[in-house]
């Protein structure tokens, strides 16, 4: 180290005393020149008045270059005015200072500095200088410089990396919202298809059941083409077909698909929601309001009144569950419902029409027992099955006794409600197969198939004391019981055409009128001569 000989007090003084201040400027010295750091000491002026190893290490210059120059001539020869002229104000502030600067080296490089600097005083404290520590953080900065190059580098990757991601996430999501869009418009085409075809099948099921309603000439006949058709529209799906009774005070069970056992019997209308109101009635689930006529275990159902020529005909009912969560799904089942109700309602009303002119056509109005034309074609195919079958078929013929005297007394409406009170007690008492009619006036036949002249003679003395018993009340009036007289006989015994076979109970009842009236009588057997 070498130190500016201006700075070297050399006062005179006690010899001692000098030699120990020797000493000590001599371990400065040596402090100094060890201390590993650069250090350079300047005065108020910046000219260097200490300029250690490390200073000429660190920036080029010796001892003897540097000492007595201004710091301008040396290492701050690049500052600028206003910079050099800041070094001069820190100097003359007194102030400790920490910074980071570049200086130029004496061979022209670059050298980047960590300046400590601490005020230098003199014995009595006034500021004479400058004391500079000086570390050489090139490497230092350049590795800093590359580190946050490198950061900086790192950054931009990541971030162009995160960018690239999230494109890829975004064209991978897109993608998938494609793949996902596809499958879905593939599944509703597919959908799609299968509901077209099934409306297609339905149709044709609709269609086909028209046709077969309106060659049905029996209602038993149209109940089974119900059943069947209601199966193929709503397969595994139980449902019944009620029909009102003429009285319309009961809903009458027709049909049953879907399930073997045959379900509850009749019920009133105001058991049923759909009836009451006029509309279809649907329930989801047990809570809903349901029907009394519905079984506690069916969960859900809808039951649709079935209309025709204006009038509630009946009622369709299933045990269906029209699930609102699948609004499309039920809207296929209603549509289905709706189309099936529509197709049955005309066709019952019309075969109930064919049924209503067929009775007109062939009954009595006022007893409500066959008319004598439908005796006719009775007579007619009986006999043909006599013949073919040789099974008997006998004929009784019946005249209320003094009849006229039941109009002349009571009135005619008396008379006729003796006449109905009689087909009553004929109805009540024969055979659903025996064919009880209307001969005309107050004569009543009753056909017998599969009866012979016995059994048939039984069968009028049946019917004869069931006259007699018979308790008539007409008007709040008490009608006397009436009687009647019989005539009867058997074919082919008795006649072997029709006419004759009428004729032979005819006079078997002459004769029963004849014997005095309340009575049977057997027709006898002409013998051809
Ligand atoms: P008989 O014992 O001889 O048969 O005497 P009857 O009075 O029954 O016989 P008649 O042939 O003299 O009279 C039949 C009467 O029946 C005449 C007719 O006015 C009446 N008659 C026929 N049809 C009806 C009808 O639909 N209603 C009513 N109230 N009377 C009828
Ligand atoms: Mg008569
Ligand atoms: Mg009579």
């Amino acid at each position: 180290m070498r130190v500016a000989k201006t700075n070297i007090v050399r006062s005179p003084g006690i010899a001692t005393a000098r030699v120990l201040h020797e000493a000590r400027a001599r371990q400065l010295e040596q402090v100094i020149e060890q201390s590993g750091e650069s250090i350079v000491v300047k005065d108020m002026n910046a000219v260097v008045t200490v300029w250690n190893r490390e200073a000429t290490a660190l920036y080029g210059f010796t001892p003897e270059e540097a000492i007595g120059r201004p710091l301008r001539e040396l290492h701050a020869a690049d500052l600028t005015e206003a910079e050099y002229a800041r070094i001069l104000v820190r100097i003359g502030a007194g102030k400790p200072t920490t910074s980071t600067v570049e200086r130029r080296k004496k061979n022209g490089d670059i050298v980047r500095v960590l300046n400590k600097t601490t005020p230098l005083v003199d014995v009595q404290n006034r500021l004479i200088g400058e004391i500079t520590i000086a570390r050489d953080v090139t490497a230092l900065h350049r590795t800093e410089e590359a580190l946050r190059a490198a950061q900086a580098g790192i950054t931009t990757k990541l971030k162009a990396i995160r960018e690239a991601n999230r494109k890829l996430a975004h064209e991978v999501a897109a993608h998938r919202k494609t793949e996902t869009d596809l499958r879905d418009g593939h599944a509703k085409l597919e959908a799609l298809v299968r509901q077209l075809e099934s409306f297609q099948r339905d149709d044709q099921a609709l269609v086909n059941m028209a046709e077969l309603l309106q060659s049905c000439t029996q209602r038993d006949e149209a109940y089974a083409v119900v059943r069947e058709v209601a199966g193929q529209l709503f397969p595994g799906v139980v449902g019944t077909l009620h029909i009102h009774r003429e009285s319309r005070d009961t809903l009458e069970h027709v049909a049953t698909w879907g399930r073997e056992q045959t379900p509850e019997s009749g019920f009133a209308p105001d058991e049923c929601w759909a009836l009451r109101l006029g509309r279809p009635h649907i329930v989801n689930n047990k809570g809903a309001i349901r029907c009394r006529h519905v079984l506690g275990g069916t969960a859900s159902y809808v039951c649709m009144p079935v209309q025709g020529e204006g009038q509630v005909l009946g009622l369709l009912h299933l045990a269906l569950d029209i699930n609102e969560d699948h609004t499309q799904r039920a809207e296929g089942t209603e549509r289905r419902l709706r189309a099936l109700v529509d197709r049955i309602g005309p066709s019952l009303a019309n075969l109930k029409l064919r049924d209503s002119l067929r009775v007109l056509a062939l009954h009595d109005p006022l007893t409500g027992l066959y008319n004598r034309r439908y005796l006719d074609d009775a007579l007619k195919r009986e006999v043909h099955r006599v013949k073919r079958s040789n099974k008997p078929l006998s004929l009784i013929m019946i005249d209320i006794d003094h009849f006229k005297r039941f109009n002349d007394t009571f009135g005619h409406d008396a008379g006729d409600f003796v006449l109905s009170a009689v087909a009553k007690i004929i109805t009540k008492n024969v055979r659903p197969t025996d064919i009880a009619c209307r001969y005309g006036g107050e004569e009543l036949a009753v056909l017998l198939p599969e009866a012979n002249l016995e059994c048939a003679l039984g069968r009028a003395e049946l019917l004869r004391i069931a006259f007699r018993e018979a308790s008539l009340k007409h008007r709040d009036q008490v009608l006397p019981a009436p009687t009647a007289s019989f005539g009867v006989s058997e074919y082919p015994a008795h006649g072997e055409n029709i006419e004759d076979f009428i004729k032979a109970a005819d006079r078997a009842l002459y004769q029963a009128k004849q014997a005095g009236r309340d009575q049977v009588c057997a027709a006898e057997v002409t013998i051809k001569v």
